[in-house]
């Protein structure tokens, strides 16, 4: 098996050149399924793997907008629309600088097995521009998702391709698309989830990522008997994630000492709490500031800027001693440098609210240590799972309460933990949660391309 590992690999570093980061999630997968392909010669012989690293269409077309100045801009748009076989494409958008092919692709690959663990029938997919929201008016903002949206908005449907936001894609953005959505079709669907909640929203869908990655923290603490309570937690990122991680921490006890932008890191032992929580939402959400000013607000905190040494610099926000990590900014965030610290500091457990945040070789010190580390595929996946309950809501025109939602996800980020240990039991690797979420979710997807034939 360890040759077909390579060869696939060989093969998609040829096809897919100057994407690592797709290389980065597929050898990941391919290194899991090794285990399943070896007891399934049906899905060796089907080629499933091979034909689920092929994306099933790629959109890519030119976003033309015109600034504040009336100068000119252009920006690039994407839909990586990578698998269907168990519902329609379900995926965020992410507005970034750094957004580019390879990078929407290994969020894509990500998603066709994160939508396959919550048990919804989304089949995966991502998209977005390397349009950079910073900085920004309101109205540029708009003008660009309206450009953005003037193509996307015929190959998107509620029963085709339903987007929701990521980095970059909050709910301005989200309102922007769907009003432009709206328009061109002559029609209000559930096309967009992440809407607010007058106009098709749901409740809990802004908190769902954070939260979910919580629950699925606490369910990991519970096979040792332990909870969250008292609990010392590094966050990073100070974005939708990293502000719903913090708040349901809080909820559940625990103390949160840490969050991130690119800008760089502030660090409060004494611990974020609901006041300071609130001032972060304000800054980040209507403000749109930096997360040092939090330092200035309370002086007690001390605030580190970002060197920028680039990708494989040590991350200094992980160097500090705590129970438990919340990597919630970006991908690959926690080299394998940063890993060997946060284990030496006490770390045991590591959810991941961010997609990717941890590298190849960082996966394997924390799987080597024997921590408690939930991959981003399962732990973040109750953002996607809420963005099903939304489509729900839509498809009945209902909505349901706070608590029934909330509920649901709990339910879900459950039963997503427990399908992650009983693939990994199943498959002799007890404990293993990244070998767990790959064959969980890969196992759904195989057999429904099984039984749908070559296409
Ligand atoms: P967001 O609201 O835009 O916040 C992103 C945060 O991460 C910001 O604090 C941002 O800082 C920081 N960040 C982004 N790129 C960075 C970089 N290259 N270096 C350092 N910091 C960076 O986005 P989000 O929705 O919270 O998403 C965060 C992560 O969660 C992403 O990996 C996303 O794919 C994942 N995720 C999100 C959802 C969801 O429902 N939103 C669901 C599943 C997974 P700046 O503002 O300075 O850029």
């Amino acid at each position: 098996m360890k040759e077909f590992v390579a060869s696939l690999m060989e093969n998609v570093r040829a096809k897919n050149p100057s994407e690592p980061e797709f290389h980065q999630a597929v050898q990941e997968v391919a290194e899991s399924l090794a285990l399943v392909l070896e007891r399934h010669p049906e899905y060796r012989s089907a080629k499933i793997l091979e034909r689920i690293i092929e994306p099933e269409r790629v959109i890519l077309f030119r976003v033309p907008w015109k600034d504040d100045q009336r100068e000119v801009q252009i920006n690039r748009g994407f839909r990586i629309e990578m698998n269907s076989a168990i519902g329609p494409y379900k995926g965020g958008l992410r507005f970034h600088p750094s957004v580019n092919l390879g990078i929407l692709k290994f969020l894509a690959f990500e998603q066709v097995f994160k939508n396959s663990l919550t048990t919804l029938p989304m089949g995966g997919g991502k998209g977005g521009s390397d349009f950079d929201p910073k900085g920004k008016s309101d109205d540029e903002v708009m003008r660009f998702a309206q450009s953005f949206m003037t193509e996307l908005f015929r190959h998107i449907g509620p029963n085709t391709d339903i987007p929701a936001g990521d980095i970059g894609v909050g709910g301005r953005e989200i309102g922007f698309l769907f009003g432009q959505y709206k328009r061109l079709a002559n029609e209000f669907v559930g096309v967009l989830t992440g809407k607010g909640l007058n106009w098709g929203g749901s409740l809990i869908r802004p908190e769902a990522t954070g939260y979910g990655s919580v629950y699925f923290a606490a369910e990991m603490l519970g096979t040792r008997d332990e909870t969250l309570e008292s609990k010392v937690c590094l966050v990073s990122g100070s974005g939708n994630v990293a502000q719903y991680t913090t708040e349901k921490l809080l909820e559940l006890g625990a103390r949160p000492v840490t969050l991130s932008d690119s800008s760089g890191y502030i660090f409060d032992e004494s611990g974020i709490d609901r006041d300071k929580l609130e001032f972060v939402k304000e800054l980040k959400n209507v403000r749109r500031g930096r997360i040092g000013e939090y330092a200035d607000k309370y002086p007690q905190a001390v605030f580190t800027p970002s060197s920028d040494g680039g990708a494989g610099q040590a991350n200094p926000l992980w160097d500090h001693k705590a129970d438990c990590a919340f990597p919630s900014a970006t991908q690959n965030e926690i080299n394998e440098g940063d890993a060997r610290r946060l284990v030496a500091n006490g770390i045991y457990v590591v959810s991941e609210g961010a997609n990717m945040p941890t590298t190849l070789g960082g996966v394997k010190i924390f799987l080597d240590a024997k921590i408690l580390y939930g991959p981003g595929k399962a732990a973040n996946a109750g953002g996607v799972a809420v963005s099903g309950l939304e489509m729900a809501q839509n498809s009945m025109r209902y909505s349901w309460t706070r608590e029934e939602v909330d509920h649901r996800l709990q339910i879900i980020m459950k039963d997503i933990h427990k399908a992650c240990l009983d693939a990994a039991e199943r498959f002799d690797t007890p404990g293993n949660y990244v070998n767990g979420a790959n064959i969980a979710g890969f196992l759904k997807v195989a057999d429904a391309m099984l039984d749908q034939g070559v296409v």
